[in-house]
């Protein structure tokens, strides 16, 4: 799938719509989830134009990457998460239900989680 650059996440990064920003650095912005499913519910998006974990993971430079998982751990320790705990989730593709086309981590924390997958589906 190619990037379209006018995916929700593209539009937030160049500025032309808010979000709530918990954390930006040269590779990624992090910002609160418009709707959320834990009391805490960020998204880490990286800077560059990539679809999904599958295509950040192939295509993106070493220092890219390196850059946007230390800053993935710097939001959740500036939000001071690490004490709780926090899961960590990245939708990739259809059967994962990806709505918006722009690589993002979801971090989710402030409750007891619960267990990692619905037991119906194993
Ligand atoms: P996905 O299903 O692609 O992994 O998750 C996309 C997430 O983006 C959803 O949790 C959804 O609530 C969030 N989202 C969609 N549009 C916006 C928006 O305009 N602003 C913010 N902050 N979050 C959004």
């Amino acid at each position: 799938m190619s990037y379209d650059s006018n995916n929700i996440f593209a539009r937030i990064l160049r500025g032309e719509i808010p979000c709530n920003k918990a954390y930006e650095d040269q590779y990624a912005l992090a910002f609160h989830d418009i709707a959320p499913q834990a009391p805490v519910h960020l998204l880490v998006i990286p800077k560059g134009e990539y679809v999904s974990f599958d295509d950040f993971s192939r295509l993106a430079s070493a220092e890219a990457i390196a850059g946007f998982y230390r800053a993935a751990q710097k939001v959740a320790e500036q939000l001071g998460l690490q004490a709780g705990g926090y899961r960590i989730l990245a939708n990739t593709g259809a059967d994962a239900h990806q709505e918006v086309m722009h690589y993002h981590l979801h971090i989710f924390a402030g409750c007891d989680l619960g267990s990692m997958i619905k037991k119906s589906l194993v």
